[in-house]
Parts: structure tokens; C-alpha cells; sequence
């Protein structure tokens, strides 16, 4: 079963026993919650669309263990061809659900674990390969959903993790054992976990000698015991519960992130892929954080068609489309996020081999995409909120449209072009809100800023990629200043 069918992914994920907390309450099933619900229909959305013969090309890929068809998710890319296809998928999916579908973030950690693996073995001689690759094959073959789970919380900032006042503010190794290690601590803002099977746990930062015991990364099942979720607030996201399909925006489609606590959770050596190889965490957060930059070029900008597509939607059913600075806003809003997609496209043909055999992204260009990220959306949705009008935040409920005495009257005056119903005008209005401020704002805005690292994070890789000498001693050739060193690059 190296592809599930949408409804076994469902199955599967009924079969799980979650601990988890939403608004002070144990959630018996998180799959028929009607908060959580929606966005396991986004990661279910990545399994329908694998089984479309018109998305097979981009939704699945020939694995090279097996040979097989599998999920694009859960293949390792084998060429810029693959990182390119990988952000048309994410594109299509962005299209598709103008949500986060969750499922990116264990692509790229399992993409980013095999070279740091193959390279920790070659320079410490440990075994951490082969055991990943026992884990791929298996996350292949039974095409699992994985969460990857990086940001510890992380405490007072200016303190390393092993001289925080709690020990437990960065996710460490409390107890090694003959069968394996015990972990404590917690993860923040986890995507899409509770729609996961497996998690695969990575070291937040750069880690040093004095901080080894937290330069740990594993595999845990989703639902180990241990493990509690404290699922994550939502603008508007009490709105799901009041069973009505305007006012919630996007009623199909979501995305999800939890507080994942660790207490005293085991894993067996098998699943370990790091425990104390410090001068390696650095290595597997840059490439996971890169691979997700990239990512950002294709969901991002999938989201974005969707806001540009509701922006003129809302400009043609209040007549007000051929406003020459309303098409303009429209080119404007397209231009953005275009650019967005060409970033994404070109720290993918950029990419190289690494010495594992995967493909890894050009790091500098897939920095400069996350950066262009934490701006350009914000922009778009500035246009949109623009072009939508201030009773995109001033209309009544959907209950007022509803009702038998004063429903008549919001349909009469909020009718705007006759030809088209005023439900219509709602459901595209209250599309934009959702996008730009309700639920779907957490992956398009905040999580634009902060996902996949803060601005902060990507002017360190783009003053680190950037080659600054070498661009000096550039100057110098061409000004006639005598060269002090040998430039050993060829320019970018
Ligand atoms: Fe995928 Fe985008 Fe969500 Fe990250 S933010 S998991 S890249 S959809
Ligand atoms: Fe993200």
C-alpha cells in the first residue's frame, strides 16, 4: 500500500489514541472535531490528489529504495527536477485548499535527515543512516503523514538551553538507557501534528558541547505514550461550531498547530537519528529550515491565486472591476506573488547533489525566497482588504442572512451588482476575511513572518551565503584596485 486512498488515511487516523486538549477539554476524536476537522481534510487532500491521473506527475514520484510509486511527501528529491516539482505541488495544493495541508514539514525534515545522517556517519562513525533509511522505507510504504517537530520554546532567549532556570525549555535527553533514550521537554506551534502519524524530532539551533544532551533527533509515533497536545487558538476559530458554511470562510479546508509536550517519552535506539552530536544540529536545522523556505514558494503563492482570484471575485459583484486602480492593484497583487513563485522555482533549479544522493536547495536563494515571503503576503492581503471593502469585517452573521424575519433585508442592501446573489457577495467577503484575518491568516500572515524562521533567522543565511569578499575583490577587478586575495569562487 505504498499509496493510501483519502479514506484510508482517514481510517488510519481514527485508529490513533491522541492526548489531547482543546479549549480545557479532552478530545475523544480529533478527526470529527469540527475545529480539527478541516484541516485533516487539507492533509487528505495530498492523498485524493495522488490518486488524480491529472496530478500524478506532481503528486507522486518513483522512490529510489523501491522503485515503487509513492507520495511526492515522502520521497527523497533526486534532482532540481524534483525540487522544482515539489513546489508546483505545493502550489496546487495552496490553490486547492487556500489553507497549510501540514504534510511539507516531514518532506523536508526527511529530506534534510538523509544527507545529515550519511555526513554524521562519514565524520563520527556512527550508524544513523541505516536506521534512517529503515525508517524512510517504512514511511514510503505506508505512505505516513509526518509531522517534523523543531521549535522548542525556548524559555529567556539569552540563555543556551543547558543554563535555562528550567531544564525543560529545549526538548532533551533526561535518561540513556541499553534500549534506548528518554526525552523531556516540549515543541511549539506544531503543524499539522494531530494529522500525523509519526513526528520526527530535530534540535532548534546550533547546539554546543555544554548543550549535547539536547542535540537529539528521533522518530516517535504521533500518539506515543507521553505525548500531550494542547491545540492552538485560532482567529475566528469558534466559528466552526456554529454549523453554518458563510461566515466560516473556507468551510472544507484548515490548517493546525499544537503545543507538544514531552514527558519522560521513550525511543528505541532504532528510531534515534542524533544523541549528542552537537556540531551536526547545525547542519540538520540550515538544510530543514532551507527546504521549508523553499516550500514557502509554493503554498504560499497556491493561497495567494485564491486571495487574488476572491479580490476580483469581490470587485465584480460590487461593479466596481474596471476601475483602472482596482486592475491595477489586481496586476500588483499578482506581481508579488509571482515573484514569490519564481523564488521558489529558482532555489530549486539551483539545487545540487548532496553527498547522500538528494537533492538539497540553493540555501542562499531559498533564504532570499522565506524573506520576500515575510513581506510580499502582507502586501497581497493589504490589496485585497483594499479592493474587498470595509464590509468584509462589518457584515452581519450568516444567522442575520438566515433569518426568516430579517434575512430579506441583508439580502436587499448588501446586494451589490444585480446579476449576482448577495450570498455570493457574503461568501466571497467572508473568503477574504478568513484568508487575511480569520483562521487561514495563522498560514498565510503570521506564519509567513514566523514559519520556517523568524525574518531575523534569513538575514543571517543571506549574510552568510552571500559572499561579501568575493564581491569586494569583484569591485576591485573592474575599478582597477590591486586584488588581496585570490578569489577561489566562480561569482554568482
Ligand atoms: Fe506546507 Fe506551507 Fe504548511 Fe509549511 S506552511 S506545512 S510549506 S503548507
Ligand atoms: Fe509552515
Amino acid at each position: 500500500m505504498t499509496l493510501m486512498t483519502p479514506d484510508q488515511y482517514e481510517a488510519s487516523l481514527r485508529k490513533m489514541k491522541f492526548k489531547v486538549y482543546l479549549q480545557g477539554e479532552l478530545v475523544k476524536t480529533p478527526v470529527d472535531h469540527p475545529i480539527i476537522r478541516p484541516s485533516m481534510n487539507s492533509v487528505k487532500a495530498t492523498y485524493a490528489l495522488a490518486q488524480d491521473p491529472q496530478y500524478e506527475d506532481l503528486m507522486t514520484a518513483t522512490s529510489h529504495l523501491t522503485g515503487k510509486k509513492i507520495n511526492r511527501f515522502c520521497h527523497l528529491h533526486q534532482s532540481t527536477e524534483d525540487l522544482v516539482k515539489k513546489v508546483k505541488m505545493q502550489r496546487l495544493l495552496g490553490r486547492t485548499t487556500a489553507s497549510c495541508f501540514q504534510r511539507c514539514v516531514g518532506m523536508d525534515a526527511l529530506n534534510a535527515l538523509d544527507s545529515t545522517t550519511f555526513e554524521m556517519d562519514a565524520a563520527c562513525g556512527t550508524k544513523y543512516h541505516d536506521r534512517f533509511a529503515k525508517f524512510l522505507l517504512a514511511a514510503q510504504e505506508g505512505d505516513w503523514t509526518i509531522d517534523g517537530a523543531m521549535t522548542d520554546v525556548k524559555g529567556d532567549r539569552g540563555l543556551p538551553p543547558s543554563k535555562q532556570p528550567d531544564p525543560d525549555m529545549f526538548l532533551h535527553v533526561v535518561e540513556k538507557r541499553a534500549d534506548g533514550i528518554v526525552v523531556k521537554g516540549a515543541k511549539a506551534h506544531q503543524t499539522g501534528c494531530l494529522n500525523s502519524h509519526w513526528i520526527l524530532v530535530m534540535p532548534t539551533q546550533t547546539m554546543t558541547e555544554e548543550d549535547k544532551d539536547y542535540a537529539v533527533c528521533f522518530a516517535i509515533p504521533a500518539d506515543a505514550d507521553g505525548i500531550t497536545y494542547i491545540y492552538g487558538r485560532q482567529s475566528c476559530d469558534t466559528r466552526k461550531l456554529e454549523g453554518g458554511d458563510i461566515d466560516v470562510g473556507n468551510k472544507q479546508y484548515g490548517g493546525h498547530e499544537a503545543l507538544m509536550v514531552f514527558e519522560n517519552v521513550f525511543v528505541p535506539w532504532d528510531n534515534v537519528f542524533m544523541c549528542g552530536e552537537h556540531a551536526f544540529s547545525g547542519m540538520l536545522v540550515e538544510r530543514f529550515a532551507g527546504y521549508h523556505r523553499q516550500s514557502y514558494g509554493g503554498c504560499k503563492v497556491g493561497v495567494g491565486d485564491v486571495l487574488i482570484g476572491a479580490a476580483a471575485l469581490a470587485a465584480d459583484y460590487n461593479g466596481a472591476a474596471k476601475a483602472s486602480h482596482v486592475k491595477d492593484k489586481l496586476i500588483e497583487m499578482t506581481h508579488l506573488n509571482e515573484t514569490l513563485y519564481a523564488c521558489g522555482i529558482s532555489c530549486s533549479c539551483e539545487g545540487h547533489k548532496t553527498a547522500s544522493g538528494n537533492y538539497q536547495i540553493d540555501l542562499l536563494l531559498a533564504n532570499v525566497c522565506k524573506q520576500n515571503v515575510t513581506r510580499m503576503p502582507y502586501e497581497i492581503a493589504r490589496l485585497a482588504e483594499d479592493i474587498a471593502g470595509g464590509l468584509m469585517v462589518t457584515m452581519p452573521s450568516e444567522k442575520d442572512f438566515k433569518n426568516p424575519e430579517i434575512g430579506k433585508v441583508v439580502e436587499k442592501y448588501l446586494q451589490g451588482i444585480a446579476s449576482v446573489p448577495t450570498e455570493h457577495r457574503m461568501r466571497v467577503l467572508r473568503l477574504i476575511e478568513n484568508i487575511t484575518l480569520g483562521t487561514a491568516a495563522v498560514g498565510y500572515r503570521t506564519e509567513s513572518m514566523h514559519g520556517a524562521g523568524s525574518p531575523q533567522a534569513q538575514r543571517i543565511m543571506i549574510s552568510r551565503q552571500g559572499n561579501l569578499a568575493e564581491k569586494k575583490e569583484l569591485a576591485k577587478a573592474v575599478a582597477g584596485i590591486p586584488a588581496t586575495k585570490a578569489s577561489g569562487k566562480t561569482p554568482r
